[in-house]
């Protein structure tokens, strides 16, 4: 017999899957809004201006070397990192609470968020996570792989293309107490929906009179609003409620640095006396899986993290990303609404936020968009916003027209 006969043949993965038919596909028209990266208004992949700049200090920097991080990462890069997404002010912070890991980009700190849960949380009865339903399909294969079981919370809700509040904080309420609640800290992925302040107030108030657990993604701090403290009010909030949580921290998108992995898991523990041994435990399984992370997109990172001028000028970078999406909302609603009077309602559009918007269309009219009109999307309706451009938007809102017409 042969030794791999009992591997099943995987199915590809379908995003990376329509990246390529799109790459194959010799239509000049063509759109993708398949995946979840920036592109601006030529379609290409933007390298941040303070990230060349900051790369450029590290190319001439003749102290660097090669040698490896200690385990738990670069120190400058993740006490910025803390810092970004907690606040400068973060009592968490200040009273050495909080435990900060660099790790390979938003996927290795839930990753690593989840392998430290599964061995340490006190869960009661099952080992398992609610997830959003729906929600980055990759989470699902993250808990399992670490024998966490994915259950759903009530998230979307087609009818109104918005929040299910209701069903959500029922499903808080009725969970088990010390349940663990994975929650997007903004620009909700797939959906583009956040709960408003309010309803962070109300989901945190449930949270605490249930003892949960808050398991925080956060892929898109400054995506959403354009305002990196603005994205970090919900995780903020959370900490000074004395929630117990920690956060999935990535810099793929609001630095533009995909490739170079760069990222973090903060755990935000009671005292000073317990961060050291949750930390102490973090680096045992750190040191296990990869070692040491990597160290150049992390050096770009703590550069711009810690020097105000780079800041600034990051600030501005993310501004100019999240308005051009901001703007393509606005323009894709108006063609829509004024010019194409495409029927329903796409109010949405505009009301949802970050990366993602769920159209709304259904899984035959994404299919039609692609086969018909070679715009690429997921057959869940979600467009990618930073898909979209000067040159491209008017030929997609007719194409989109053409489908639910
Ligand atoms: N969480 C969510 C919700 C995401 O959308 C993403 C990116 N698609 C990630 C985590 C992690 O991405 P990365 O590993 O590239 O940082």
């Amino acid at each position: 017999a042969e030794t791999w006969n009992n591997v099943p043949l995987a199915p590809p993965d379908s995003i990376f899957k329509l990246t390529a038919a799109y790459k194959a596909d010799p239509y000049p028209h063509k759109i993708n809004l398949g995946v979840g990266a920036y592109r601006d208004d030529d379609s290409k992949p933007w390298v941040l201006p303070v990230v060349k700049k900051a790369s450029q200090i590290i190319l001439n920097d003749a102290t660097l070397d090669h040698e490896y991080l200690p385990i738990t990462g670069l120190s400058e890069f993740v006490t910025g990192a803390a810092r970004l997404i907690l606040g400068e002010n973060s009592p968490a912070i200040s009273e050495g609470r909080v435990v900060s890991v660099q790790t390979i980009s938003g996927t290795g700190a839930n990753h690593l968020g989840a392998l430290f849960l599964s061995r340490y949380y006190h869960f009661n009865g099952d080992k398992a996570i609610y997830l959003s339903d729906p929600t980055w399909a990759n989470h699902f294969a993250i808990f399992n792989n670490v024998g966490i079981k994915p259950l759903l919370y009530p998230y979307y809700d087609p009818k109104t293309i918005g929040l299910d509040f209701t069903g959500f904080i029922a499903t808080l309420q009725s969970a088990p107490e010390r349940s663990v609640f994975l929650l997007h800290a903004c620009a909700h992925n797939p959906t583009g929906v956040d709960p408003t302040e309010e309803q962070w107030k109300t989901i945190a108030d449930v949270v605490v009179a249930k003892q949960h657990y808050a398991f925080f993604d956060t892929a898109y701090q400054g995506f959403a609003s354009g305002d990196l403290e603005r994205d970090a009010t919900a995780v903020r909030y959370f900490v000074s409620r004395g929630v117990p949580l920690l956060v999935c921290q990535s810099f793929a998108k609001n630095a533009g640095l995909y490739g170079e992995r760069v990222g973090a898991l903060h755990i935000v523990t009671p005292t000073k006396e317990t961060a050291d041994r949750v930390r102490s435990q973090l680096s045992v399984l750190q040191r296990s899986e990869i070692s040491n992370p990597p160290s150049y997109g992390a050096r770009i990172v703590a550069l711009i993290l810690n020097n105000p001028e780079l800041f600034e000028e990051w600030k501005a970078d993310i501004r100019t990303m999240a308005g051009r999406i901001i703007q393509m909302r606005k323009e894709l609603y108006r063609l829509l609404t004024e010019e194409l009077k495409t029927p329903g309602n796409w109010e949405h559009i505009v009301n949802q936020i970050g990366m993602f918007s769920f159209t709304g269309i259904s899984e035959v009219q994404s299919k039609a968009l692609t086969e018909g009109a070679h715009v690429y999307l997921t057959t869940n309706g979600r467009i990618s916003m930073a898909g979209l451009n000067s040159k491209n938007i008017r030929y997609f809102a007719e194409a989109l027209d053409g489908v639910v017409r």
